[in-house]
């Protein structure tokens, strides 16, 4: 069979199995009220949980950097495509995360299979079921071996940790992405210290959100307790990229070895300018967040009594588990139809039997909007 045959094969794959995807067609995106295809919805589909892709100071930020250093940073960072605001922004992460160094990468998913590429060659990883993608990416493309333990499961990683004796990394998503949930991160630290591994975290959920933005090993009291902090500047901060933020020694490693920052051209002034604004304005308004988070917990004790499953989540992510892929197209079809836009969420990126609507809701939602979602949820309990 040929490539092209087995492409259109798997296409219908795909299609069969309810797991076709396509691009939507929105437009009027700058808000938390989007059209999508011709019809006003509420965008609760996005990771811009603060709204700050639409703030006015990290707009103005982002245009003085195009008019003093242009459009493209023209290199790669270690060749000539490092300008002034670039060290501005890494301090700001340093000192924001409390570690002596800090390094900008293009996105997190450059970030994360760099880390794992450059630093876990010749160890092992362990890594939790539910990881992003781009840490499972990471892992093959380092050629280390690697352990994946059930999502959450302390017990299974310490069985796997006693089993190894080579060098360890363990590496998990402090929220996860498609549960809302979080790692125990105590008991990771405990276990890291134990069994002498490298911890490193992705915050590319919490980043802005908990501990004061800074994140929920910082919430937790543990930011010094974990060797490597990665995050995005692309969901809550409103903007785009993720930092690495850790010791001196780890940055000046990935500096030298990381591929992913080495072979890309870094990224453009505009880019940079927003994600140094989004920084300040996080120090400016600590709080934001806390107050999503109370929002939060108020719809899901809403979703809760209306009989979903909502999981374990505890942030601004909240799941609702209807487990088949028609169910969740059936269910996001009703809610557009009431004005309310939330992910189907269907694997791969979720396990078979765990489909899923993912409501992600933002910081900006009024007591109308609120409204709009509850409506929107008490028919569809009516309806399914
Ligand atoms: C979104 C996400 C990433 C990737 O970040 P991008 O900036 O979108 O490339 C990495 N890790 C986690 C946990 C994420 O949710």
């Amino acid at each position: 069979m040929s490539v092209l045959d087995l492409v259109k094969q798997n296409l219908n794959h795909i299609k069969f199995n309810d797991q076709y995807r396509t691009i939507p067609k929105i437009s009027n995106h700058a808000n938390k009220y989007i059209e999508l295809n011709g019809l006003k919805v509420l965008n609760l589909s996005s990771n811009n949980y603060l709204g700050l892709a639409e703030n006015d100071f990290l707009k103005q930020y982002s245009i003085e950097a195009i008019k003093n250093y242009g459009c493209s940073s023209g290199a790669s960072r270690i060749v000539s495509g490092n300008y002034e605001i670039y060290a501005k922004l890494e301090e700001a992460v340093a000192n924001f995360k409390h570690t002596q160094k800090a390094l900008v990468l293009n996105s997190g998913y450059v970030a994360n299979i760099s880390l794992l590429q450059a630093l876990a060659k010749n160890a092992t990883i362990f890594c939790d079921k539910l990881n992003h993608a781009s840490i499972i990416d990471g892992m093959l493309l380092s050629g280390a071996k690697f352990y994946r333990y059930a999502h959450l499961d302390m017990q299974m990683l310490e069985n796997l940790l006693k089993k190894d004796t080579s060098n360890k990394i363990i590496i998990t998503d402090t929220i996860f992405s498609m549960d809302g949930d979080a790692a125990p991160l105590k008991e990771i630290v405990r276990l890291s210290k134990q069994y002498e591994a490298l911890t490193i975290v992705d915050e590319a959920h919490a980043t802005g959100i908990f501990g004061e933005g800074r994140g929920y090993a910082y919430k937790e009291g543990l930011s010094g307790e974990i060797d490597i902090h990665m995050g995005t500047f692309s969901k809550a901060l409103g903007s785009f990229g993720a930092y690495v933020a850790s010791s001196e020694d780890i940055i000046d490693y990935l500096i030298n070895t990381a591929r992913g920052f080495i072979f890309s051209t870094s990224l453009p002034p505009a880019v940079i300018g927003a994600n140094l604004a989004s920084i300040n304005y996080i120090l400016k308004n600590p709080h934001l967040g806390e107050k999503l988070i109370l929002m939060s917990d108020n719809v899901r004790h809403f979703l809760k009594n209306l009989g979903f499953d909502v999981g374990n989540s505890i942030s601004q992510i909240i799941p609702v588990i209807l487990k088949t892929n028609k169910a969740v197209l059936v269910a996001q079809k009703i809610l557009l139809e009431k004005g309310v836009f939330v992910g189907a969420i269907r694997p791969p990126t979720v396990p078979k039997n765990t489909s899923r609507l993912r409501i992600s809701l933002r910081a900006d939602l009024d007591d109308n909007d609120l409204e709009l979602i509850k409506d929107a949820f008490f028919y569809l309990g009516n309806t399914l």
